[in-house]
């Protein structure tokens, strides 16, 4: 199986070149060219399999340039050696027989972008050799906070990799801030931006294209990529977990094989929502695809309406991985819904570069109004669902899930569809602690973050992360900032 730029749809490459590459050359996004199919033969072998092992066996369709046992090899190291607990790395919690949060945060770093970074240094590292490279890769990394430490934490100390991490610096939580400037590793470097996360992605987005830099590079034996959802490995593993879904909800007897229900996902870049509905074209019976924003609700209006448009007051929220305004992996959903029209999304991705905005036909509306619900919730809605879901269902969300969830009720009120409904819950409660302290009314004045733990084990019962805990006294190696425009700089500088 090939693939295919966005932007160029002849121009095909290998899986292996596909992530070895990250973005194509002329800013287009690596897609499939065609959708393998979810057989009844591969239902009846992943219904028995561990997650490691779909995960292996559903990779596998993806990814021809690998074997099905150097795939298990990587899931293992990925998913296995207890880094996402004890059990299964992604369980659902049922809140009632048609609400099925699915849990994507025990990992590392307690976010549900471990699921694909763990994996991502295995596929990246494997793929450069395979393409006959013998280069460094260098991860360039633009995150709204959980994608820099999980990246980081997947690719410390992995031989033949180095990673920059950029962030906004006032547009992360304090504790995604502590898990970045403490991580270890000789190979790895952290820097704030003076700007928001649309800058930091811009100014990421610019190094790539840079065609004489990319070249330097080359030189000193360094070859460039991405861990963000625009990679392809980055985005491969998150079809492998409503797959592994849907085989628990059989499995669990809350549907029968072949019955549809749907799926609810927190959203900012399109790319965990992406993966949803590419496991649908895949064949897996999702019925609506609830995308779910925060009031950066740029996708609720384009969903609704088939206008794009970021030109938008950016408002920092409590849910700040959401904090988006320009949604990267929505071009690929587009090149799909044209009809694989490489030029028309030239066209589109030059209007909203150029003028901020842009409008599909009315006949892309129209499937994306069949494909997708929009819709969001205020910071006040926020706060709410995550005090109600925890006096009424005894479950404590994170502030993200809690988006997530509040959208699914107003979308089964409004269309009084009542499928079953499988939650992504991305982050663990105690990585956005303080807005979840003041959601359970308990914001007696805390400035330490640490106490703040504490508070929150003494009014939830759960379990502090260690993973978290040790924070504290973690050793802060990365201080510096730097301005949008010097983010090149600071790239060659750490390089060299
Ligand atoms: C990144 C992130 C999201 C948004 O996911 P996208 O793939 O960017 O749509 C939601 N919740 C959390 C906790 C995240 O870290």
């Amino acid at each position: 199986m090939q693939y295919n730029s966005t932007r160029n749809k002849k121009y095909k490459v290998t899986s292996a070149m596909a992530m070895k590459q990250g973005l194509s050359l002329e800013g287009g996004l690596f897609v499939p060219e065609v959708f393998p199919e979810l057989t009844k033969e591969i239902y009846d072998k992943l219904m028995n399999q561990t997650y490691i092992q779909r995960a292996a066996t559903v990779l596998s369709l993806f990814l021809e340039d690998f074997t099905v046992e150097e795939l298990e090899g990587y899931c293992g190291k990925a998913y296995g050696n207890c880094k996402f607990g004890v059990g299964e790395p992604t369980p659902l919690h049922y809140t009632n027989d048609k609400t099925a949060y699915l849990e994507l945060w025990h990992g590392p770093t307690c976010a549900f972008k471990d699921m694909a970074l763990q994996m991502l240094p295995h596929l990246l590292t494997a793929s450069v050799k395979k393409t006959g490279d013998d280069r460094t890769v260098c991860i360039l990394v633009a995150t709204s906070g959980d994608t820099g430490k999980a990246a980081l934490d997947g690719f410390s100390d992995v031989d033949g990799t180095k990673v920059v991490v950029f962030y906004p610096k006032d547009g992360v939580s304090e504790i995604q801030k502590l898990q970045m400037i403490t991580q270890k590793g000789d190979n790895v470097f952290v820097s704030g931006v003076d700007g928001n996360f649309d800058d930091a992605q811009t100014g990421v987005k610019t190094i790539f294209t840079d065609e004489v830099y990319r070249e330097e590079l080359n030189e000193k034996g360094i070859i460039l990529s991405s861990a963000n959802s625009m990679n392809w490995g980055r985005l491969v593993p998150q079809v492998v977990y409503y797959i592994s879904a849907y085989c628990d909800l059989v499995k669990d007897g809350k549907i029968t094989f072949g019955e549809s229900f749907n799926v609810c996902v927190p959203t900012g870049n399109f790319g965990n929502i992406l993966a949803a509905y590419y496991a649908k074209k895949m064949g897996l019976p999702i019925g609506k695809l609830i995308c779910a924003s925060n009031c950066n609700n740029v996708l609720t209006d384009f969903i609704n309406s088939g206008v794009y448009n970021r030109n938008r007051a950016f408002h920092l929220t409590m849910s700040p991985s959401m904090d988006i305004l320009i949604s990267s992996n929505l071009e690929r959903y587009l090149y799909d819904i044209s009809g694989k029209n490489d030029e028309y999304i030239n066209d589109l991705m030059k209007k909203l570069s150029e003028n901020g905005s842009y409008e599909v036909t009315d006949a892309m509306k129209e499937i994306i109004q069949k494909d997708f619900y929009a819709g969001f919730a205020s910071e006040e809605d926020t706060l709410l669902e995550i005090k109600k879901t925890f006096s009424e269902n005894a479950y404590l969300m994170d502030t993200h899930t809690a988006v997530a969830s509040y959208v699914l009720k107003k979308y089964r009120e409004e269309t009084g569809d009542q499928k079953i409904c499988v939650v992504a819950s991305t982050a663990s409660p105690y990585k956005f602690n303080e807005s979840v302290l003041k959601a359970l009314e308990q914001d007696k004045p805390c400035d330490d973050e640490f106490e703040r733990l504490v508070l929150l084990k003494e009014v939830s019962g759960l379990e502090i992360p260690k993973q978290l805990w040790e924070l504290k006294t973690a050793e802060q190696r990365f201080l510096s900032a730097c301005e949008k425009t010097e983010m090149k700089q600071t790239v060659t500088k750490f390089l060299s």
